[in-house]
């Protein structure tokens, strides 16, 4: 039987250390995802216009400071005891602290797949625990998930490493992303993508751009050869302001689609 996934977007910018933009991506992304230029089809075959388990709830309104996150594991959770699986649409990487917490506390064993150019584990960051540098510090020290796998790393520096090895993160660089990556996983597993993995070639419209990224086919494959049940994900990071041809707000629309699908298909 299909699954229910609902989307839920979470325009939360402020714990980005660099530039704002980030909270226009959800209605951004909508507006790619409904655009005359494509269809509402997944490659699986699955077309989310006729797809009656799909459906939007539009876009959380979000108090500020770390009441933010608590709004969000609210929002997220209500819908999780509905029976439903969320897609969350960022908001800078900080809401993942706010969906992960909500996953938890309702699937026990939850292994995380991060998607990101950045680990993303800063003890604090410019003076901020809450900058969207530091999520997965934040979720591993308050032992959210059971795994943490990162893909597509290149910024990893000693600090980081250092928190990467203290929480036991498996970390695949982006140097060391073969042609098929062999990741295992048992499930229930959560997928949280950073716009910023891809090539800034393919998608520039990030905050922080780093060359030598992954392409759009590189991670829509990942996320076909998921064969546990992905009941969360997160798409992230996305600065509309950043993004004139709007190009990279297809790639999230892309994304959407294909991770929808396997939310709606997969045990
Ligand atoms: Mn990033
Ligand atoms: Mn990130």
């Amino acid at each position: 039987m299909r699954k229910r996934v609902v989307i839920l977007g979470l325009p939360l910018d402020e714990n980005s250390s660099y530039l704002r933009g980030p909270a226009e991506a959800p209605a951004t992304i909508r507006e790619a995802l409904h655009s005359g230029s494509s269809n509402l089809c997944s490659e699986s075959g699955l077309d989310l216009a006729c797809e009656p388990g799909f459906s939007d709830d539009g876009d959380l309104s979000l108090p500020q400071g770390e009441k933010a996150f608590d709004a969000i594991a609210s929002a997220v959770g209500e819908r999780l005891d509905a029976g439903a699986r969320v897609l969350a649409l960022g908001g800078d990487h900080s809401v993942t602290v706010g969906t992960v917490r909500a996953f938890a506390q309702r699937h026990p064993g939850l292994e995380i797949l991060h998607l990101d150019a950045h680990p993303d584990l800063y003890d604090e960051f410019a003076g901020s625990r809450d900058s969207h540098a530091c999520p997965f510090a934040r979720i591993m020290e308050e032992r959210l998930a059971r795994r943490l796998v990162q893909v597509g790393i290149r910024t990893m520096n000693r600090h980081q490493r250092e928190q990467a090895s203290r929480f036991g993160v498996e970390v695949v660089a982006m140097r060391d992303w073969r042609e098929r990556l062999d990741l295992r996983f048992s499930g229930p597993l959560y997928l949280s993508i950073d716009m910023d993995v891809l090539d800034p070639s393919a998608a520039p419209g990030v905050s922080h751009r780093e060359p030598g990224g992954a392409t759009t086919r590189q991670v829509i494959d990942l996320v076909h050869a998921i064969d546990v049940p992905l009941v969360g994900a997160d798409i992230v990071e996305l600065n509309p302001r950043l993004d004139p041809s709007g190009i990279t707000a297809m790639c999230a629309a892309k994304l959407v689609k294909e991770v929808a699908a396997k939310m709606l298909a997969s045990p």
